[in-house]
């Protein structure tokens, strides 16, 4: 007779753990659980591992052989009097999670208005309230309110679409420094197929507020540390060829700098881009000719290519922003994931609320593996299902890629910035661990599907504390 097989020795963490406070610029070493992302096909997984921070909150060690924080501390030069963090038997350390499609004004209508179509959600929905922050007084309340709520999620970087309004934008930007958080900001660029005055007077005011924000946002972030600009056209459809051409000529005046806009979403987009620039062989050669197409460019949705779409899209380097709950909530259509991975093309996930109704990174992941099984349902190929791994590297590392920021976050390589969170799947909440986990990998799978903010207890940005339900709590129960 076989032995019982016991529970592996995993013990709840204490509702109320709280880890000590490391001063923000001490140079930091965790010890613990480590997981990160290597590649679309293996996620590394360390049980017992030492992480130190420098002072600048870079990586400069990952060390699997040391037993403790102390031996780490005393192993590695400068990390003598490194603040120490062991992590508990139910917490891991996981890379900062990259949203590369988020349009910040629409926050309020999370979960609102999917009743329609793209063209009919745009119309009643989107343009009213985009159009709404010539008030900036609406995006101070709005924005602070949403960064803090997308650092809690996890979100560490945010690839963000503005509104029309310069000012209100710059608000976005300085919102984002404030609270720490890693972003790609652009005022939105719109002349025609909008609704409720939300567009431009012309082409020349939309390039000459285009420009005044990138200078800001170089202006307050000189070093491009955290927040980053980016030119903004909305999509094909929206932006006419004098249009596009001042774009491409700000993009050629700033470069380097990133470009995000929305590509082939629906086939009625499809056809109005046509319709607006003639004569293009693929919406992907429209953007090219303005000099807009490069290894900077992020583009939302990718749903609707044309072969040769896809080809100017892999000679270009361009990166895919993959919406799956936006996607299948404005039955746009099926992005296929697998086909862009064949081709080459950087993939990351996008929340793109509030087509999409959460702002959560994990509920992007749970999203983009129901969508690529709806694709080998309607199909019959199994070749179209993202692995766990492939969702997990779209999530971090991925989106890194597709942001341009590959060499800065996305895992735990030394010499990356510190964007990190600190999960626990032993709290009260949905993750249900309870000693029957087979391994690590089971207690990660359990956070993406399972787990919410929650769950994230910290969140370092370039090594500083920013956010996390521990951060919440000491708030909320601290005393005046
Ligand atoms: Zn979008």
């Amino acid at each position: 007779m076989s032995e019982p097989v016991l529970p592996p020795p995993y013990t709840a963490s204490k509702a109320d753990a709280i880890l000590s406070e490391p001063s923000q610029n001490a140079p930091k070493v965790f010890f613990g659980r480590i997981i990160h992302s290597k590649s679309l096909k293996e996620i590394e997984i360390f049980p017992k591992a030492a992480l130190g921070i420098d002072s600048t909150g870079t990586i400069e060690f990952l060390d699997p052989t040391v037993a403790s924080a102390a031996e780490a501390c005393a192993k590695h030069k400068h990390f003598a009097l490194a603040t120490t963090i062991t992590l508990r038997p139910l917490q891991f350390l996981f890379p900062g999670l990259i949203d590369t499609h988020m349009h910040a004004p629409q926050y309020p209508n999370m979960a609102l208005g999917m009743e329609g179509d793209l063209k009919e959600w745009c119309e009643n929905w989107t343009d009213p309230i985009e159009a709404s922050y010539a008030d900036t007084s609406k995006a101070r309340r709005v924005y602070r309110e949403m960064v803090q709520k997308e650092l809690e999620n996890g979100s560490t970087t945010v690839a963000y679409n503005s509104s029309i309004h310069p000012d209100a934008t710059n608000v976005l930007a300085d919102t984002c420094l404030q609270f720490g958080q890693r972003a790609i900001i652009g005022k939105l660029c719109i002349l025609v197929g909008s609704t409720h005055d939300n567009w431009e007077k012309n082409a020349e005011q939309s390039v000459h507020d285009e420009c005044k924000v990138v200078e800001h946002i170089r202006r307050i972030d000189p070093a491009g540390s955290l927040v980053l600009p980016c030119i903004q056209p909305r999509a094909g459809s929206y932006v006419p060829p004098d249009l596009m051409s001042g774009l491409g000529a700000l993009y050629r005046a700033n470069s380097p700098i990133r470009v995000q806009a929305h590509m082939c979403e629906t086939p009625l987009e499809v056809a109005n881009m046509h319709e607006l620039h003639a004569g293009f062989a693929s919406y992907a050669d429209m953007y090219d000719h303005y000099g807009l197409f490069g290894p900077r460019t992020i583009l939302a949705h990718c749903i609707h290519l044309s072969e040769r779409d896809l080809e100017v899209m892999a000679a270009r380097k361009v990166g895919v922003a993959h919406n799956a709950n936006s996607n299948t909530c404005l039955t746009d259509g099926w992005c296929r994931v697998r086909q862009l991975l064949d081709k080459g093309i950087k993939v990351g996930l996008g929340t793109d609320c509030s087509a999409g109704y959460s702002i959560s990174i994990l509920n992007a992941m749970r999203q983009a593996s129901n969508v690529s099984r709806h694709l080998t349902i309607h199909t019959g190929d199994p070749r179209w299902k993202l692995s766990f791994e492939e969702l997990v590297y779209l999530a971090t590392m991925g989106g890194a890629e597709v942001c341009s920021l590959e060499d800065t976050v996305g895992n735990f390589a030394v010499g990356k910035a510190f964007d990190a969170l600190v999960v626990d799947v032993g709290l009260e909440d949905n993750i249900n661990t309870n000693g029957w986990e087979s391994d690590d990998m089971a207690l990660l799978k359990k956070w993406v599907f399972l787990g919410d903010d929650r769950s994230i207890r910290k969140v370092f940005v370039g090594g500083r504390l920013v956010a996390g339900k521990d951060m919440k709590e000491s708030r909320l129960f601290s005393c005046a």
